[in-house]
């Protein structure tokens, strides 16, 4: 399904919730978390709907590598210069909310270090 009317990050993309949009091309979306857990976290999301890594096919592979490609390139951008942490919640042991599939970037100083 390329839309889903009841996925929030469909709406997000479909500019029907506001979002602070970092980037933007044909096939992916970029804006910052609502809820950063660091000092810059994006969310990166194909603009197809794709409720999780878990449902992802071959027809996937280049949307998924070019947010990979992507990530380093957008904190470089947002100024993160000491690197960054790229996670993929997928399902619900993987503690996954909200179900298009999307990868967190996170870059600063590290809030989540033991220690
Ligand atoms: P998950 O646990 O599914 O990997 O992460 C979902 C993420 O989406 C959370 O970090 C949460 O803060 C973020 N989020 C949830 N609702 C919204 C929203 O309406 N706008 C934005 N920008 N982020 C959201
Ligand atoms: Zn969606």
């Amino acid at each position: 399904m390329s839309h889903d009317p009841n996925c929030l990050f469909c709406k997000i993309v479909a500019g029907q919730i506001p979002s602070r949009k970092v980037y933007e091309d044909e096939h992916i979306l970029a804006f910052h978390d609502i809820h950063p857990w660091a000092p810059v976290h994006i969310l990166l999301i194909p603009k197809q709907h794709l409720s999780s890594l878990a449902e992802a096919t071959d027809a996937h592979a280049e949307v998924l590598g070019r947010m990979t490609v992507l990530a380093p390139k957008l904190m470089r951008e947002l100024g993160v210069t000491n690197g960054f942490r790229t996670v993929i919640n997928t399902g619900a042991d993987g503690g996954q909310e909200v179900y298009h599939l999307h990868m967190h970037v996170m870059g600063g100083p590290r809030p989540w270090a033991k220690g």
